[in-house]
């Protein structure tokens, strides 16, 4: 069975127990949450505490790699350690007849793992470039390459993807019967993630035009 087909872990830990109708336990809509995603949370427990931070993050199979400064807290003590990495996309609002049947459509992934801080220079290398074109593809081959001082103060965590959920929601909201007899309107939002036309560096070299693969990202 290859990754992609291979069904997510069901453990207890990731089995969803509310509104386990939403629960996707494809390996491939994993990935597909993941690579769709712009941003991740990683939490960890930092000096006995919970901490959870936004940061940027690439793919590679079945390893997430994540990256921050050297000097990063929270991947100081996710070294060696539990954490749990989130990516949330919010499809649409839902707005139901009453208060309460409000939701939210959306495809999240929970991920558990135990994460590492790389070593490999090879392997940093290498997460950086799948972390700097998960954002903008084609960026690390016409950036200038990152130096010895910069890979210095660079730190990369590596957290596998064995053990992880991918909770989706869809539709209309879901009313109580009686309600859908109420004069209030209800439906979804939909929501979408869209960039805006690039805005040149003033400080650009004249002549430096618009490269492709920001006119891809960007949609044009
Ligand atoms: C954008 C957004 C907004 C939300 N707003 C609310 C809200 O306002 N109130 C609310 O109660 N819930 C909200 N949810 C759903 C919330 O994420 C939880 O799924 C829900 O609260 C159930 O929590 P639980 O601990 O009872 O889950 P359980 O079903 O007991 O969780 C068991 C396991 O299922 C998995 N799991 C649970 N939730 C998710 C998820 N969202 N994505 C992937 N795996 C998951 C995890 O592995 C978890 O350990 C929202 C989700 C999203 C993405």
């Amino acid at each position: 069975m290859s990754s992609d087909t291979a069904p997510l872990s069901g453990t207890p830990r990731t089995t969803l127990r509310r509104h386990r109708d939403r629960a996707v336990t494809d390996r491939a809509r994993l990935y597909e949450v993941l690579d769709a995603g712009l941003i991740c949370h990683l939490g960890v427990v930092a000096d006995g505490a919970p901490l959870v931070l936004p940061t940027a993050y690439g793919r590679d199979g079945d390893t997430l790699y994540l990256h921050g400064s050297s000097a990063n807290g929270a991947f100081l003590a996710a070294d060696g350690r539990r954490v749990c990495v989130t990516v949330t996309h919010m499809d649409g609002l839902v707005a139901a007849r009453s208060v309460f049947s409000h939701s939210v459509n959306y495809r999240s992934a929970v991920v558990f793992g135990a994460a590492t801080v790389v070593s490999d220079s090879d392997e940093r290398l290498h997460a950086l470039e799948l972390i700097t074109d998960h954002l903008i593809p084609g960026r690390w081959a016409v950036a200038r390459q990152p130096t010895k001082k910069e890979m210095a103060a660079t730190a990369v965590l590596s957290v596998p993807l064995a053990e992880a959920s991918v909770k989706v929601r869809t539709g209309m909201p879901k009313d109580e019967q009686e309600d859908y007899d109420l004069d209030v309107w209800a439906g979804v939002l939909p929501i979408a993630v869209t960039f805006g036309e690039p805005l040149p560096d003033p400080l650009l070299r004249p002549g430096t035009e618009l490269p492709p693969h920001i006119r891809d990202r960007a949609g044009y």
